[in-house]
């Protein structure tokens, strides 16, 4: 089986200014003990360029963005491009984070162009999905996050998709303090795992990284890191204290 990459990644959301968000980069450069896991800082736009200025030396240490327009260029005022995100050190973008879905009314078909985007430029997509309350209330978990993958990524592909890391994030457990347990995790991850292998085969399966996100703090990294389906984080509220952030990079 191929080893696959360990990742926490850190979304900052809208929050730090300029020099809190120099500061907290500092902090986390100066906790980071050595590791494997690739740990990347998912910061607004504000950041990118002096973030990734910050961290250039460090190899094991990635600039994200948290959205990218799917155009060019052109008359988009208040956006922000692929390219310009490229052209400011990012490696990666967060898409389709329920927050732009839910406050943006961002879908999926929007959010495959956005990833073709990304990909086009040579950056890799942190593509985000997960269900809302009712309808993991309902049961009906595996067939919404199965329509939201499908639609967003089975366009792509192999080699692309391989490019590609998934975070699954239920919603109910963003930024709320619920997490999921480490068995729905599991077995979401697997769920979202076999769809892909059920598509592009068990060797691109295996290689997919899928990331959980929702309420993880230290006190919870280790036990959903273990599970053989979760590859790491996505972290939302504990990656604006470097303190907290390097103890969750240290839970694998
Ligand atoms: C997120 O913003 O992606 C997230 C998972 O937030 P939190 O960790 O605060 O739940």
């Amino acid at each position: 089986m191929t080893k696959r990459k360990q990742i926490v990644a850190g979304n900052w959301k809208m929050n730090m200014d300029y020099e809190q968000g120099r500061d907290l980069t500092k902090a986390v450069i100066d906790g980071l003990q050595p590791s494997d896991a690739l740990v990347i800082l998912g910061t607004p736009f504000i950041h990118l360029r002096n973030v990734a200025s910050i961290i250039k030396d460090i190899s094991n240490l990635k600039l994200a963005a948290q959205n990218c327009h799917q155009e060019e260029s052109g008359a988009y005022t208040g956006e922000v491009s692929a390219s310009m995100l490229k052209s400011c050190g990012v490696e990666y973008v967060i898409l389709g984070h329920s927050e732009r879905r839910e406050y943006f009314g961002e879908k999926d078909e929007l959010i495959a162009k956005k990833i073709d985007a990304v990909l086009g430029q040579g950056m890799e997509p942190i593509y985000c999905c997960g269900e809302k309350l009712d309808v993991r209330e309902s049961g009906k978990q595996n067939e919404l996050v199965a329509e939201q993958v499908k639609t967003a990524l089975f366009h792509l592909s192999a080699e692309d998709l391989q490019k590609v890391v998934i975070a699954y994030e239920p919603v109910w457990a963003i930024g709320t303090g619920k997490t999921a347990s480490p068995a729905q995790a599991q077995e979401m991850h697997a769920h979202i795992r076999s769809l892909i292998r059920d598509q592009y085969g068990a060797e691109i399966a295996d290689s997919i990284t899928i990331l959980y996100g929702g309420s993880v703090k230290p006190g919870n990294a280790k036990e959903l890191f273990a599970n053989p389906d979760v590859d790491g984080g996505l972290i939302g509220g504990a990656s604006l204290k470097a303190a907290d952030f390097n103890a969750i990079v240290d839970s694998f």
